[in-house]
Order: C-alpha cells, then sequence, then structure tokens
C-alpha cells in the first residue's frame, strides 16, 4: 500500500505516459489508405461476426502496420473483447491454443486466422497482489501474462506504436491510441511507454525493435535505442526454446543482413551467440564476412521463393568460432580430426543453452561442418561417393562460402564446380591429375597422410585465422 502511494507521487516525473491515450485518434475512410478488401477475407469474416455476436473486434498489429506501409502481411490478427471460451462457441473451427499467451487459432483450409482476447497490462505495483493469471520474476519479466482488458488496455500492453492500431472493417475506421500513424509516416519504431520498463518486462522486445526496424527499414527512436545496449545482456535468462522462434525470425525474414549488423551494433549479438560474438572480436574481418555472405544468400533465396535450411544459417554462424577451439584442443595433444569433432561438439552444445537448436537442426549442422573435412579427400571413388551424399550440395556451398570470405583452400570450390560439369571421362582425368597432389589423394602412407591432412586441417579451419 504504502509503496503504491510513493510511487503515485513519483511516477508523473519517473515515466511520463505520453504515448497511449485513453481516447483513440480515430481515422476515416479518407484518412487512411486501408482498404477492406485488401485483407484477408477470412479474417474481416471473423471480425463481423465476433461484432454481430456483441463483442469488440478488430484487426490489429502487424496486418495494420503492414498494409499501411504497402507490404503484403505475413498474416492477419484479430483482437476483441470475446474470451477464447467464447470465440470458440461462435466458430467451428476454432482451437484455443498457448501456454504463455491463452489464443485461439481459427481454421480456414490452410490460412490460419489467430483472434486474441485483449489483455492488460499489469502495473508493477500490483505485484503484491499477484494473481495466478499473472506474474514478474525480481528483475520485473513478465513471467506469465494472462490478464483480460479493455481495448485501451490493450493497446496499452502492445510492444511498439506502430503495432498498436487497430482497423474496423466494418466501418472502415483505424483507431490510433499510440501515435503509431505518426510513427509509420516517420519511419520510426518506438516502444509504447517507458522504455526501459518495457524491455525489462520482456528482454525480447529488444530484438522484436530490431527484426522490425530492418525489415520495415525504419529507425529505433532515440529513447527507444538507448537502454538496449545496457539491457541486452537480460536476454541471457530467456527461455532458449523462445529464442530459437525469435532467432528464426530475425535471420529467416528476407532481412537477415541488416538484422546483424543491428544486432552487432546494438551488442544483442553476444547475448545470442557468445562463441561467435568472440569470434568478431578476435577475427574481425574474416567473421564478419563469413557471417554476412552466409546471411546475404539468406536474404537472396528468401526473395527468390528458395528453400533456406535454418542448419546452414547455424552452420555459417558457428564456424569461426571452431578455429580457436580446435587449436586448444591441439595444444592439449589430441590429434586434428578428433579435436576437430570434439570442438564442433563443445560448441554446439554450449549454444544450445542460450539458442535450444533443435536435434533436427544440429545433426545437419555436423555433417556440413564434416562434409569440410571430406571434401578435400577426392581419389578413387570418393569424388563420385561425395557427390551422392544428400548433404554435399550444402557441404560445397558452405566450401564456396568459407572461400569468399578468404579462407585459403587451393582452388577446392572451383575444382568441385569443375567437376559437377564434368562428363564421366572429364570426371576421370581429373580425378588422375589428382595423384601428384598428395593433399588431394587422402591416400599413401599413413604417416604422412596425418601429417597431410593436419595440414589441410588448418588450411580449412585454421585458415579462418
Ligand atoms: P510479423 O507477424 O510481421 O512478424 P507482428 O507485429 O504481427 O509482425 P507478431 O509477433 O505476430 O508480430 O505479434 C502480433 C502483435 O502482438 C504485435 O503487432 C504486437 O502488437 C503484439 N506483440 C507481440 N509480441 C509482443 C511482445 N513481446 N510484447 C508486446 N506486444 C507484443
Ligand atoms: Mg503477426
Amino acid at each position: 500500500m504504502l509503496k503504491k502511494l510513493f510511487q503515485s507521487f513519483r511516477s508523473p516525473l519517473r515515466k511520463p505516459q505520453q504515448h497511449v491515450r485513453t481516447t483513440p485518434e480515430v481515422l476515416s475512410s479518407s484518412q487512411h489508405s486501408l482498404q477492406r478488401n485488401q485483407f484477408s477475407r477470412y479474417a474481416v469474416n471473423i471480425v463481423e461476426r465476433l461484432q454481430t455476436a456483441g463483442y469488440q473486434a478488430y484487426l490489429v498489429g502487424g496486418c495494420v502496420r503492414d498494409m499501411m506501409l504497402g507490404i503484403t502481411p505475413k498474416d492477419f490478427d484479430v483482437a476483441t473483447s470475446a474470451t477464447p471460451e467464447q470465440i470458440r462457441a461462435e466458430f467451428r473451427n476454432a482451437r484455443i491454443i498457448g501456454r504463455r499467451f491463452k489464443l485461439v487459432h481459427i481454421h480456414f483450409g490452410r490460412e490460419i486466422i489467430e483472434v486474441a482476447t485483449f489483455r492488460a497490462n499489469h502495473p508493477i505495483d500490483d505485484e503484491d497482489e499477484d494473481s495466478n493469471q499473472s506474474s514478474r520474476n525480481e528483475s520485473g519479466r513478465i513471467l506469465r501474462d494472462n490478464v483480460y482488458g479493455t481495448l485501451e488496455d490493450d493497446a496499452q500492453r502492445r510492444d511498439f506504436t506502430i503495432n498498436a492500431l487497430y482497423y474496423d472493417p466494418v466501418t472502415e475506421r483505424v483507431l490510433d491510441y499510440a501515435n503509431g500513424v505518426h510513427d509509420i509516416r516517420n519511419r520510426l519504431i518506438r516502444l509504447i511507454g517507458d522504455p526501459q520498463q518495457r524491455y525489462k518486462e520482456d528482454p525480447v522486445r529488444m530484438l522484436r525493435a530490431v527484426r522490425f526496424a530492418a525489415k520495415l527499414d525504419f529507425g529505433i527512436e532515440k529513447h527507444s535505442a538507448t537502454p538496449i545496449r545496457p539491457l541486452a545482456p537480460m536476454l541471457r535468462d530467456i527461455p532458449s526454446a523462445r529464442l530459437f522462434e525469435e532467432v528464426l525470425k530475425l535471420f529467416l525474414s528476407g532481412y537477415a543482413e541488416a538484422t546483424f549488423e543491428m544486432l552487432v551494433d546494438l551488442e544483442l549479438f553476444e547475448p545470442l551467440f557468445p562463441a561467435s560474438s568472440k569470434a568478431l572480436e578476435y577475427n574481425p574481418t574474416y567473421t564478419h564476412t563469413l557471417i554476412s555472405e552466409a546471411l546475404a544468400n539468406t536474404d537472396l533465396r528468401i526473395k527468390q521463393n528458395k528453400p533456406v535450411t535454418p542448419a546452414f544459417l547455424f552452420a555459417a554462424l558457428l564456424w569461426p568460432a571452431l578455429p580457436a577451439r580446435v587449436l586448444r584442443l591441439q595444444e592439449r595433444g589430441m590429434p586434428p580430426i578428433p579435436a576437430m569433432q570434439e570442438a564442433a561438439h563443445e560448441l554446439i552444445t554450449e549454444q544450445c543453452q542460450r539458442i535450444a537448436i533443435p536435434k533436427r537442426f544440429t545433426l545437419p549442422i555436423r555433417e556440413i561442418w564434416d562434409m569440410q573435412e571430406r571434401l578435400p579427400r577426392r581419389s578413387g571413388k570418393r569424388a563420385d561417393l561425395l557427390l551422392e551424399n544428400p548433404r554435399f550440395r550444402a557441404g560445397y556451398d558452405f566450401l564456396l562460402l568459407r572461400e569468399s570470405a578468404g579462407e585459403e583452400t587451393d582452388g577446392l570450390g572451383e575444382w568441385w564446380t569443375d567437376y559437377q560439369d564434368a562428363n564421366d571421362s572429364g570426371r576421370r582425368d581429373m580425378i588422375r591429375d589428382l595423384g601428384s597432389k598428395p593433399d588431394a589423394t587422402g591416400q599413401g602412407p599413413r604417416k604422412r597422410r596425418r601429417s597431410s591432412s593436419g595440414k589441410r586441417k588448418r588450411a580449412g579451419v585454421d585458415g579462418a585465422e
């Protein structure tokens, strides 16, 4: 009680809540560019049905923001005053999902519309009256968040002003509680409320700020940017499974290269990828080039609608951190190949403590890395066997990536490019020509092979240094 009183004295000075109004600015259809028929007809239909049933309902979040910017939205979200159970009662094809947030998914063939009940932000001073609906930890992070609220509450608890626009497709009006339209016009990512407190409540918002800034080519407003560096270490406490989901969104949305630059600049890369961040410090040019090239390729593939695999991405993000570990193990007397295997294992295990990369991706990461050891050994039938390996393509692409980052491989990438293009007799000739190069055969006296593979190892991995 005393704490509450004290805060009510302090709060006007401490955190001016200039961003959220209780009465929204209302934009009529002539004052904005949105048109009902641009939105998913299923989403519009859900809003209409909920309103007919007596509830408030709006299109909200990313779809309104993206439409205003002329971008095709990824998905369509609906916010409503109806509870999940009430929503489910209205729609046969509705399923309640979620632990952190209880949401309803309404299915229309392959399209899913997410419908969320209006939620409230719970003020910090309500902690004493904590119910099982919401809770925070000692640093202010919200652990559960299922407190329902009014439309005004819902606007206030959203992360950025540009994400708090509500579109009513029936009246074709936009409700703007947080000056979101102004920030869209000025291309600014701005947190609603006190930035420091909002990041502390949910540190993932720092990553979301970067994601939206990169995707929309917006700036992060000064007061929303300043607290990020000091609060970045809070990401270490976020459950690793949630971070995995966020990192995929960061790097698979088509703007990974710009995202990476911003993450590094705002010191958010370190808590996500500590070992790679060290490599970036010790070996900046190589590490930066390799990661940026990999991300630029990913962005290009996404723009061309080609498939991308998270395994390749993680393989590239972590590769520059390997050499130092391999060396350390070798210095302790471990032979090169086991040292490489052990280093890879250690690195992935450590990384998974931060970001829970599922096994279905960690195995292919290892295979892509193993392939780097095998690609130089081409004699006899080895080259043809490698070509048939389902990981060959990823391994070969990875080799080209290493070369483009400046690793010395003695023309190995070009050799493999030619080999794939050659006919049978051309391939036989290429293998025969290797005979004179001990490095490439992987044959010869046992002792010599060892030392040459050790050299290869260094060319492949330590070449990074
Ligand atoms: P996109 O779907 O294009 O990635 P989005 O804005 O729709 O962008 P979602 O993750 O789908 O992002 O979230 C939907 C909406 O929910 C957001 O627009 C925002 O208003 C709100 N929201 C999501 N995550 C948070 C968060 N961590 N804190 C506060 N509000 C959030
Ligand atoms: Mg969305």
